[in-house]
């Protein structure tokens, strides 16, 4: 097929609720994809934030061929030793005792909410309020879009479950006033991803933390953008001294593979009796032997390491662009390899003019540029994005 035939059958069949741009990859090699006509494109999205391995990495590509091999799917009703391996290394890395597998990040916060909920009505029936952050992202499922602070999802969707509440993230005091003995959870990421690359103050979160411990609601951290090693820990919300009662991921997990994960305490996770949750697909042996060959190769080559540094480095580069083009650029920020770029106007031609030059970036919450590579890059891959920015910075 050609590519205007590809655009032409998909514009005709394909739900269309995606602004796509009219390329058509064709394949991947470490931190490049291709398209059909053979170019070239440097990636700065990684599928946003998911293939934290780069495209085509051969351990993992191994492990997958090897298991659909062997099997593919089987039923979460028995037991198979990729899965249990994968739920022991996210214990060891949450320093959490259990893990639920579903198959996306939704779905894994849905799962977190529905356990959250349950815990909170053991103690007290109108335990249920819900608290979440103002520019929020935690999915598109009914309740996770209700859980998304952010109007624009909400509408047309009604009636939305209820218990929802939203504050401005980063704001203790609005919190403090908004929570009662009622919480029964505040779900937060410990850096905002759609919302624009949001990094709160050093104390907020632990402020969060106090004042959960006072109404005893739980503290869940959607690390589905922010987690997997990209800024640096395997988990952002290390870096801020906090712990979670509930923990979810997904993106990442994989390298691609579609899993999704929520991590929690034995005391909250008592909560669910048999049958209380479930998924057909969740965790099932492909997803999870992929899971195990990224968690592994995180570890072994040590790639929270190589996001600090090289993320310290993409940062660095950003910020000389900022100091050279003030009145477009705002401000940087993020931490690792969960990059943004804050500019004065709508982003989408930058990030057009950015595709023709063979790169591929993102623009998130209107302004914002998003930088979330592959975990894998160096700073050569750095060099080779700077001069495309800046050349494209100076038109606008
Ligand atoms: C992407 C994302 C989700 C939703 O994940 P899906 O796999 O698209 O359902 C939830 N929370 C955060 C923070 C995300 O970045």
């Amino acid at each position: 097929m050609t590519d205007e035939e590809i655009y032409a059958e998909d514009e005709a069949h394909y739900l269309p609720v995606f602004a796509r741009y009219k390329i058509v990859l064709d394949h991947g090699d470490g931190p490049y994809v291709y398209d059909t006509q053979g170019k070239k494109y440097l990636d700065y999205l990684g599928g946003i934030a998911v293939n934290v391995l780069g495209h085509n990495y051969p351990a993992l590509v191994k492990a997958i061929s090897e298991q659909a091999g062997k099997m593919i799917h089987c039923s979460n009703l028995y037991y198979t030793e990729v899965q249990a391996k994968a739920a022991e290394k996210l214990s060891e890395l949450s320093k959490m005792d259990k893990v639920f597998f579903a198959n996306s990040g939704a779905e894994a916060n849905e799962g977190a909410i529905k356990l959250a909920r349950k815990y909170a009505h053991l103690a007290d029936k109108d335990k249920s309020q819900i608290i979440t952050a103002v520019h929020s992202f935690h999915g598109r499922t009914i309740a996770t879009l209700t859980a998304t602070g952010q109007p624009k999802y909400h509408e047309g969707f009604g009636p939305l479950p209820n218990g929802f509440s939203y504050v401005d993230y980063n704001d203790i005091d609005q919190l403090e006033k908004m929570m009662s003995d009622k919480t029964c959870a505040v779900m937060l990421e410990a850096i905002q991803g759609e919302g624009g690359i949001h990094v709160p103050d050093e104390k907020y979160l632990q402020q969060v933390r106090k004042l959960c411990d006072k109404y005893n609601a739980l503290l869940i951290f959607d690390e589905i953008q922010c987690g997997m090693g990209r800024t640096g820990t395997f988990f952002a919300y290390e870096q801020f001294g906090v712990k979670a009662d509930i923990v979810t991921l997904a993106k990442g997990l994989a390298g691609g593979v579609p899993i999704g994960a929520f991590m929690t305490s034995n005391k909250v996770a008592a909560a669910f009796k048999l049958g209380d949750h479930g998924s057909t697909f969740g965790g099932n042996p492909l997803a999870c032997a992929a899971a195990n060959v990224v968690l592994d190769t995180i570890k072994d080559d040590n790639l929270m390491g190589n996001a600090k540094n090289v993320g310290n480095y993409l940062m660095g580069e950003l910020n000389k662009l900022r100091e050279k083009y003030p009145a477009l650029i705002k401000e940087v920020r993020g931490r690792g390899l969960m990059v943004g770029m804050e500019i004065n106007k709508p982003g989408r031609e930058i990030v057009d003019a950015c595709l023709n030059y063979g790169m591929i970036i993102n623009c998130t919450a209107g302004n914002v540029l998003r930088f979330v590579p592959p975990l894998i890059i160096n700073k050569h891959h750095v060099d080779e994005l700077m001069p495309v920015l800046d050349r494209v910075l100076a038109t606008q």
